[in-house]
């Protein structure tokens, strides 16, 4: 085989499989011409809330718009203590300081990448001290498995805090029997090309069971308005979804379901050939990933010295993520749990993502798997 045809995230095998039918799909918005709004719109926000079995689903311009739009309709504010883990993908906290409210960062779990409770109960303390009022808790499902929801949620309630779920990595994922999107009080996803469910371009989603938030959401995505387009009674934002990616979406989601299967069978397949020498990552029982990253840790800085011989043998790698959010410059004043986020740092020195996607072949999991088996034992 040619170890140079593997790539990262394969979107050229998708785009061969999805056929006719997706060059149908635009030739038909590019027909009707109702761009902005379209009828796919509406028809992918219906199929989305019957796959997440939630009572809305309201689709944005990109998953950092999905959680502005939240946390606008949500009234966040200054002085609102807003709790985020530190390694995630900086959009996380950005909306909540661009807000004006200030981000907490909390520690992760070792063994799940996502964020520890007993940390968010120290932050909350933490939050306390510096004079801000604990409001809302951002849990992040990192590389498509669920927080911990089952511990986080009692910490929210003792405290009367909301959780939005930050699902851009885990649509498709279920917990203890509830898919991704309905757990929460309103999760946020992106179809951000290269995530689990990934359009041509920017777009996202909102998923929530409330009425009034929903409906506030709705309003403030077209620039805060009410009874019709030029009547503003907030403000708001243009946070819409393009009808022509609704309407690729739609083809996508169509084999979304057998993709997802797909990613569990090559992470099964990496765990059972390299759990032995490396550590792989941990699915707990009655939890399911989406798989968005397959991530293993290689400690004792060895981590790039094996990234880059794989990159040499063809094999492409990547580090979700580098440097976690509270040592980054724009965030660096932000409050920290307790003593500090030590399980992050750890984290952001050994962690490294594999090639996962549906459309790697076996023979191309056996070349990386060879090869990083190589690296290992010899480095
Ligand atoms: C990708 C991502 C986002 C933002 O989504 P965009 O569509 O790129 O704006 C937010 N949070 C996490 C954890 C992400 O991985």
């Amino acid at each position: 085989m040619n170890p140079h045809s593997i790539d990262f995230v394969d979107l050229r095998r998708q785009k061969q499989r999805l056929g006719d039918d997706l060059d149908l799909a635009i030739k038909r918005v590019m027909e009707h011409g109702n761009y902005i709004m379209g009828p796919e719109v509406l028809d992918l926000e219906q199929q989305l809330s019957g796959f997440c079995g939630v009572r809305h689903t309201l689709s944005s311009s990109n998953g950092t718009d999905a959680l502005l739009l939240i946390l606008m309709a949500m009234n966040v504010r200054a002085g609102d203590a807003v709790f985020c883990p530190s390694f995630t993908f900086a959009a996380t906290a950005e909306m909540v300081a661009l807000l004006g409210a200030t981000p907490v960062f909390v520690d992760i779990q070792t063994h799940s990448f996502n964020m520890d409770p007993d940390s968010l109960e120290a932050a909350v303390v933490t939050a306390r001290q510096h004079g801000l009022r604990p409001a809302g808790v951002i849990p992040v499902d990192l590389f498509g498995l669920p927080a911990e929801y089952d511990l986080l949620e009692p910490v929210c309630s003792a405290h009367r805090m909301w959780m939005l779920c930050d699902a851009a990595q885990s649509f498709g994922a279920e917990f203890h029997g509830r898919r991704v999107g309905s757990i929460g009080l309103v999760s946020a996803t992106s179809f951000f090309p290269a995530k689990p469910l990934g359009c041509y371009g920017d777009g996202g989603a909102i998923f929530t069971n409330d009425d009034d938030l929903a409906s506030t959401i709705k309003s403030i995505r077209v620039h805060g308005q009410g009874s019709d387009k030029y009547d503003n009674v907030r403000i708001g934002i243009n946070g819409r979804l393009d009808t022509l990616q609704a309407a690729i979406l739609i083809e996508k989601f169509r084999i979304f379901p057998d993709e997802i299967r797909q990613r569990n069978v090559i992470a099964a397949r990496y765990s059972e050939k390299l759990g032995e020498i490396v550590q792989v990552p941990v699915v707990p029982p009655d939890v399911t990933s989406a798989w968005a990253q397959y991530t293993i840790r290689i400690s004792g800085g060895r981590r790039d010295a094996v990234a880059r011989n794989l990159k040499s043998k063809g094999i492409p790698t990547a580090v979700y993520y580098p440097k976690p959010l509270h040592q980054q410059a724009a965030y660096r004043e932000f409050p920290i749990a307790g003593n500090g986020a030590p399980v992050s740092e750890v984290a952001a020195s050994d962690v490294l993502s594999l090639p996962v996607h549906p459309y790697l072949t076996a023979d191309e999991q056996d070349y990386v798997i060879e090869s990083l088996v190589h690296e290992l034992r010899t480095n």
